[in-house]
């Protein structure tokens, strides 16, 4: 416990000093050259009854094990379940262990072969991103792509592939986007932070991304699946990779029923040990010497 507090204490002194733009190692601090670990909680349930005690349950067990997350969290969701978010967020808002983000309006896909028009698009962002304003007080700067089952056809191989695919990132741009998945044909997407820059956006963030529970979890596509995301975070640890995980919130909460989200924790005491440093997009964001270079 006392462990866990000085860790929190250390953390927040960390935040607070960065904004000052002290470097984490003038603090005695020797977080800021370990290997990132990203937790991302794409918060998309529509189904309001069911999802009932998730916020409640994932801010006490962030807070007790020292847990960064960040929400990505969808329109119609927020919308539809507006009184739980709403109490979520005024609960958090001044917690570093959480980021609250966007995942679009209804769902629509970034990227794709065969995807909605940009106008389209930009019509969804801006809609979520009005829900945002409206329910929390508060724009994000950060989205998490979303897949479209097919429906796009496939996924072009980054932002700087097609014409149409630059002008999404740069419609994104616009409408005031800092972090979004690393999205470009020649990185990996996986372990990598890149900024933009070659596109025209040395302002955009790219966050590593992958691990989906729909497929380790949801589909048990790999097995045991605690066993499946050890190992991976063991071959990521060894190469010296960030990394991070994609959780849904509908299936934690509904199709797993984990009411005691043991999955987030186990995963997350295990990084810790593996030697990966826990933290929300935003705090990479902060970090310009992650991604910036
Ligand atoms: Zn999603």
């Amino acid at each position: 416990m006392d462990k866990q507090k000085s860790s929190k204490i250390t953390r927040r002194k960390f935040i607070k000093t960065s904004v000052l733009g002290v470097t984490a190692i003038s603090l005695g601090c020797n977080q800021s050259n370990k290997i990132k670990f990203l937790i991302r909680f794409d918060t998309e349930s529509r189904q309001k009854n069911e999802m009932e005690g998730f916020f409640k349950k994932i801010i006490s067990v962030q807070r007790e094990y020292n847990i960064p997350v960040s929400f990505f969290c969808l329109g119609t969701a927020i919308e539809i379940r507006e009184t739980e978010f709403k109490s979520f967020y005024q609960e958090v808002k001044d917690d570093p262990l959480f980021d609250i983000q966007d995942h679009s309006y209804s769902h629509v896909g970034l990227g794709y072969q065969d995807g909605k028009s940009v106008e389209v698009l930009r019509a969804d962002y801006e809609k979520s991103f009005a829900v945002h304003e409206r329910v929390f007080g508060k724009r994000p700067v950060g989205v998490s792509l979303c897949g479209t089952g097919g429906r796009d056809g496939r996924l072009v191989c980054g932002f700087d592939a097609t014409q149409k695919s630059r002008a999404e990132l740069d419609m994104m741009a616009n409408l005031g986007i800092k972090m979004i998945n690393t999205n470009l044909c020649d990185s990996d997407s996986t372990t990598e932070f890149v900024n933009y820059s070659k596109i025209g956006h040395p302002e955009i963030m790219g966050f590593p991304n992958g691990l989906s529970d729909s497929g380790w979890l949801r589909r048990k596509k790999y097995g045991d699946p605690i066993e499946f995301i050890k190992s991976q975070i063991d071959e990521k640890a060894k190469q010296n990779s960030h990394m991070a995980i994609m959780f849904h919130d509908s299936t934690q909460w509904i199709d797993v029923d984990d009411k005691e989200l043991n999955y987030l924790r186990t995963i997350a005491e295990y990084t810790r040990k593996q030697g990966y440093e826990l933290l929300t997009h935003v705090e990479c964001y902060d970090r310009k010497g992650l991604w910036q270079s």
